[in-house]
């Protein structure tokens, strides 16, 4: 049975007021929530950590570098994330990929040091309107799998996150037919490089503009164990109905 998550990205938004967010969200949880982890910006994740203690809510990051420690101006590392009580942390965003010019093997790289700081990584993979158009997703989504997730990838180090990057930010949502289509094609791609055990245990969120009144319909898809909520993950009031139709 793989696990049921919801988790929010909260990009470049948000002030430590912002914070109060998560203590209504932990009081609007239903009575067994699934997963729930809130990723807010770096400089929030020592208040964030203390604001959920004893609350359902984890708390992730939204990238870290490759290297431990080093002169890498500007960066954070998967240890400082870690040493916030963080424990999970985004990677391979498509924001990232566009405007840090992050690569696949990047991606790859990070994962490797998230897991040595004891995080989870959540892997972002996605394919763009153009190469959607082209007839391209299944090959760009089968490279980025390829590409972005090491060999020794299991069910308790990662979770994965497709994201069409033309539906993130933009209220255009795929069929639900083009989910199951490209969800179904993981689950295959995953099951084919890392056997049934792992293939299977690895959970799969979509993400790209959910909110309360599609999730319930996403949800039901059956490669489909939750979602990457941007957005609608600001407001406790939009994101708490996202996490009650998992
Ligand atoms: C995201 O940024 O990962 C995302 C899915 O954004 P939104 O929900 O706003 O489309």
């Amino acid at each position: 049975m793989r696990p049921k998550i919801a988790a929010g990205n909260w990009k470049m938004n948000g002030t430590a007021a912002a914070l109060c967010e998560l203590d209504a969200l932990s009081r609007a949880l239903p009575e067994n929530p699934p997963q729930v982890v809130i990723c807010p910006p770096s400089p929030l994740l020592f208040r964030a950590t203390d604001a959920v203690h004893g609350c359902p809510i984890q708390i992730g990051a939204q990238d870290c570098h490759t290297e431990e420690a080093g002169a890498f101006t500007g960066d954070i590392s998967a240890t400082m994330i870690a040493d916030t009580g963080a424990t999970h942390v985004i990677l391979g965003h498509s924001e990232r990929r566009d405007t840090h010019c992050e690569t696949d093997a990047d991606v790859q790289a990070k994962a490797r040091t998230a897991w040595t700081s004891g995080l989870t990584a959540i892997i972002c993979i996605g394919e763009s309107n153009a190469q959607r158009e082209a007839g391209e997703t299944l090959d760009i989504i089968g490279a980025q799998l390829d590409g972005s997730l090491p060999d020794d990838v299991t069910a308790d180090n990662t979770v994965i996150a497709y994201e069409p990057i033309w539906a993130i930010g933009t209220g255009k949502v795929p069929s639900i037919a083009q989910i199951t289509e490209v969800h179904d094609f993981i689950r295959s791609r995953l099951t084919t490089r890392f056997g049934t055990e792992i293939g299977n245990a690895l959970p799969l969120l979509y993400g790209g503009s959910v909110k309360a009144s599609n999730a319930t319909e996403i949800f039901a898809v059956e490669n489909v164990d939750g979602a990457l909520v941007g957005g609608a993950s600001l407001k406790a009031d939009d994101f708490a109905p996202i996490v009650a139709a998992l």
